[in-house]
């Protein structure tokens, strides 16, 4: 089945789907203001240097100087690992200099983005570590013999003249030999077109940004399945097939400008695919929906049927919603981009039969999903445990932050339960103070609720505590925001 892919773009963000057979089955954000300089190359001048503190300042054409320390020069990260002392700076740089430097630290307030000499480009699989003459792999690629495998297939494809080194990355741990070798000589390529830049480029300059989303689309997700590459955007359809000429020449043939009237998104209904990816309920077209909650632990999904069941029998219309619930929740998961560990609760089913065709039919669908997943059989309880490695950020946590009136809890307090709330406090206080009125600023609705069918007991609590209770609407105020001023 083929999968276009949809590149949406404006100065402030770009916005990637991919979309199969007219359905949304990815989406990845990207916001200018996120992108910072970690990992950029700058060919810079060296304005000063600080022997008392072992650095020095570098000019990188930022509106601040940016900062080197003794330790993040090349010479020394060799010389360290070797045990040996490290060379004071004054005996390394000096005042004029041009310098290939690489942001290991975004400015921040009035400080300068801190360098470093000691350069790395990252690929897909691979870091590229065009001074360092070793392979190493990831931490996180926990299989002794898996890292074994990886370390000698990665040498076997370095040639002969080959000075420097590279870092497996996680992301390799399933790679084919093609993935690791293509990885390489994309980074080979990139390395050489920096340092011809470097003979000709003036000081400071840019010799190397980190892709943008669009790049790493054509570099990372584009497969054999991939049918057409659209972007909205003339200018990055340009670059697009710019890059695509050195880097990716496979794809170029498939990137095409979008100029029609209606945008882009619109014409596989993207926006509204991505209101539904932020909503905690998924309908099925059975009546059946999902319902979807994120924790910081873990993701727990659902199922649930409709209220009407129909003229089948009972345990056929859970069995099917729970087979259509299965390709639902797979396409969530990938759709909302949702990792670690996540509880499937499926309706429960007598069935081993049926339990077994539900687990056949979640394992297909999420074949299609790129990312590392495990999936359990069924729990004792009826559960299907699942890990979906996290990569990027989820789109709800990209997209959204924790609602400040309910924080998030999903629900509020009702207006009668901060009324009753109010009035306790009000009683406590007054033991505790001795004004002349207590004042209730609170939303229309608690004094509302205040001045009609709660009149009474407000008045109640007046007399008893024997001062006059005031009320003044704070129209700014939330349901659950109010204050007891004293007066
Ligand atoms: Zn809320």
């Amino acid at each position: 089945m083929t999968e276009d892919i949809l590149i949406n773009v404006t100065p402030f963000e770009t916005r990637v789907a991919l979309v199969e057979q007219g359905s949304v089955q990815e989406l990845h954000i990207e916001r200018s203001i996120q992108r910072g300089h970690v990992g950029n190359l700058y060919l810079g001048k060296v304005v000063r240097v600080l022997p008392g503190m072992q650095s020095a300042f570098v000019d990188i054409g930022l509106d601040r100087a940016a900062f080197i320390h003794v330790a993040d020069l090349r010479q020394n990260r060799t010389e360290r690992s070797n045990g040996t002392a490290i060379t004071p700076i004054e005996k390394l740089l000096f005042e004029g200099q041009s310098l290939m430097v690489q942001v290991i630290k975004d400015p921040l307030g009035t400080k300068g983005a801190r360098l470093s000499t000691q350069i790395s480009i990252a690929g897909r699989m691979l870091v590229y570590l065009p001074y360092d003459p070793h392979v190493g792999i990831s931490q996180k690629i926990e299989s002794e013999q898996d890292r074994h495998s990886l370390r000698e297939r990665v040498l076997s494809f370095m040639p002969e003249e080959e000075s420097g080194g590279f870092i497996v990355r996680t992301q390799a741990e399933v790679a084919t030999d093609e993935e690791l070798q293509a990885d390489q000589s994309y980074l080979r390529t990139i390395w050489a077109s920096i340092q011809a830049k470097v003979k000709v480029q003036p000081t400071p300059s840019v010799l190397y940004t980190d892709l943008t989303l669009a790049q790493r689309v054509l570099r990372d997700m584009v497969g054999p399945n991939t049918g057409m590459i659209t972007v909205d955007s003339r200018s990055t359809t340009q670059e697009l097939l710019e890059w695509a000429k050195t880097y990716t020449p496979s794809v170029l043939s498939r990137i095409r400008h979008y100029s029609g009237e209606r945008p882009l998104f619109d014409t596989a209904n993207v926006d509204e695919e991505i209101a539904r990816a932020l909503s905690r309920r998924v309908d099925l077209k059975s009546g059946g929906y999902l319902i979807i909650d994120q924790t910081e632990a873990l993701t727990t999904v659902d199922v649930n049927t409709g209220g009407f069941v129909g003229g089948r029998s009972f345990d056929d219309t859970i069995f099917k919603t729970n087979l259509e619930a299965a390709i639902a929740l797979a396409r969530q998961l990938r759709l909302r981009n949702l990792g670690g560990i996540i509880i499937l609760d499926f309706i429960d089913m007598d069935d081993a039969e049926h339990r077994s065709s539900v687990l056949a039919e979640l394992n297909k669908a999420l074949a299609k999903d790129r990312t590392r997943m495990t999936v359990s059989g069924f729990s004792q309880l009826g559960l299907v445990e699942m890990t979906r490695k996290r990569t990027r950020d989820s789109l709800a946590h990209q997209l959204c932050e924790p609602c400040p009136t309910c924080q998030s809890r999903g629900n509020v307090r009702t207006p009668r339960t901060l009324c009753y709330e109010i009035l306790r406090e009000i009683l406590r206080e007054s033991r505790q103070f001795n004004p002349k009125e207590f004042r209730i600023l609170a939303s229309q609705a608690i004094v509302d609720l205040f001045l009609e069918e709660e009149s009474s007991h407000l008045a109640m609590l007046g007399d008893f505590i024997g001062k006059p209770i005031s009320l003044e609407v704070e129209s700014q105020y939330s349901q659950e925001q109010y204050d007891i001023v004293l007066i």
